[in-house]
């Protein structure tokens, strides 16, 4: 259970990198198609030699709220959305953070199966502080990445969270070393296109996968419904138009007639308002103690008290903290073993003892001087996520698929779920999902019956 109280800190980061690329091959087998079996989620009887082979290219835009299609003009995306199948209304999970989030898609599990509770994290078996950490040996779970090399499907994978730098059996054909904010989205873009145009390796690539950031940039900074966040959305309205002119152009280079492309292009959360900027140690009452660790992103807080030296004095602290919490109405804390079971986000050493969640419109910062100031006095940041999806609808985002040569025809899928994203690539690749998936694929080609269609779109 959380009690109630109020909150926030946060302080966002860019981490700035360079991304270049690694390459290496991997043993193939021969590809099999898309099984169009709606029935279930098993792959068995894939394989149909009369048809062709599957290329999914899966692009993440960062911090795409639902509404952002809506009430920009944005051609390029409507029309993916008229041809193919697409919703409003894809839920990330919780936290609504770019890391977990991200990971979750990849992967299929939520962060108590995945271990990615956050975008920075601290792990108390480890006593060790992860800061927006961008590889592989932290994920406790097989991203689509590894499972796809796995089955047989070469892959390449670039700055997608967690999949830098890989060194893990299985290891994608391609990935980058390491994130940079210094690259635009569209040099992102031509590192993937350039990567496809090489790649002249016997098998295909079947499996590419990569980033955008700009909209979440704008989100944080400016706020959600400012003019400047519309004009990011409109760039990538622009260069998703280019970007989809690029990929045919590569799939109908090195792939037959037979064949087919899909492009999946998905948000990791949406963006809501700040307006308060909460310090954790300060709402919690633990500052200044060296044996308690508070940790934030965006709006959830970790207070972890492994340190603490007897059990007496960690209970006793325990209940101070929840208290000290409980008188903020922004606020909601409760112990590691007390979250919501849907949250799944029991993890044993990298989620808090104490998670302390702040409501719509807070986030935690160690910025402020008091325990709660106004965003105005620090100039930012004016929009946050990590919210939780079941309270807070503005952590819904967009997700399109679209099918070329044969259009997927409009089909409007109504509420989905992250989980599903990576069982949904894997029917496409006609692979088997990551052991320990449970959530069933998107039925591309049938709308959900009794669901509203999109009102939001031009
Ligand atoms: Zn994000």
């Amino acid at each position: 259970m959380i009690t109630g109280s109020p909150y926030h800190p946060y302080r966002f980061f860019l981490v700035v990198l360079l991304g270049v690329f690694l390459s290496a091959t991997s043993a193939c087998r021969p590809a099999s198609v898309y099984d169009v079996d709606h029935d279930g989620r098993s792959n068995e009887g894939m394989h149909d030699p009369g048809k062709g082979r599957t290329v999914v290219v899966w692009m993440s835009i960062d911090g795409m709220r639902h509404d952002y299609l809506g009430r920009v003009d944005t051609p390029n995306f409507d029309r993916l959305i008229r041809e193919g199948a697409h919703t409003l209304e894809l839920d990330p999970g919780f936290p609504s953070l770019t890391f977990p989030a991200h990971t979750t898609q990849a992967t299929g599990v939520k962060v108590e199966k995945h271990g990615v509770p956050s975008n920075s994290f601290y792990d108390s078996e480890r006593n060790r502080h992860y800061r927006f950490a961008g590889f592989p040996d932290l994920l406790q779970a097989e991203p689509i990445w590894t499972t796809a090399v796995r089955q047989g499907v070469r892959t390449a994978v670039y700055d997608w969270i967690k999949s830098y730098n890989q060194q893990q059996p299985h290891a994608a054909d391609y990935f980058g070393e390491g994130y940079s904010g210094g690259t635009t989205d569209r040099e992102r873009m031509e590192l993937i296109l350039d990567t496809w145009r090489n790649d002249d390796a016997k098998e295909p690539l079947r499996l590419i996968m990569g980033y955008s950031v700009t909209p979440d940039k704008a989100g944080h900074e400016y706020g959600p419904d400012a003019p400047e966040t519309d004009g990011a959305v409109a760039e990538m309205d622009k260069l998703y138009g280019w970007f989809v002119e690029q990929i045919i152009e590569s799939f109908e280079s090195r792939m037959s007639s037979e064949d087919e492309l899909y492009l999946i292009i998905s948000t990791d959360h949406g963006m809501s308002p700040v307006h308060h900027l909460a310090h954790i140690d300060r709402i919690s009452g633990v500052e200044g103690r060296d044996d308690v660790i508070t940790v934030t992103s965006g709006n959830i807080g970790h207070i972890f008290l492994n340190l603490v030296e007897s059990d007496e004095e960690r209970t006793r602290l325990e209940s101070e903290i929840l208290a000290s919490l409980g008188s903020y109405d922004f606020a909601r804390a409760g112990r590691r073993n007390e979250l919501p079971e849907r949250w799944g986000y029991n993890h044993p050493t990298r989620v808090g003892d104490i998670v302390v969640t702040l409501d719509t419109g807070f986030t935690f910062s160690r910025r402020v001087d008091a325990d709660v100031e106004p965003v105005e006095l620090h100039g930012g940041p004016l929009g946050m996520h990590g919210y939780d999806p079941e309270t807070n609808p503005d952590m819904l985002g967009p997700a399109i698929f679209w099918r070329y040569p044969e259009p997927l025809g409009g089909v409007y899928l109504g509420r989905i779920h992250s989980l599903q994203l990576h069982p949904t690539v894997a029917r496409i690749l006609g692979i088997e999902p990551a052991e320990g998936v449970t959530h069933e694929p998107v039925e591309l080609e049938n709308s959900p019956p009794d669901e509203p269609s999109p009102q939001q779109l031009r």
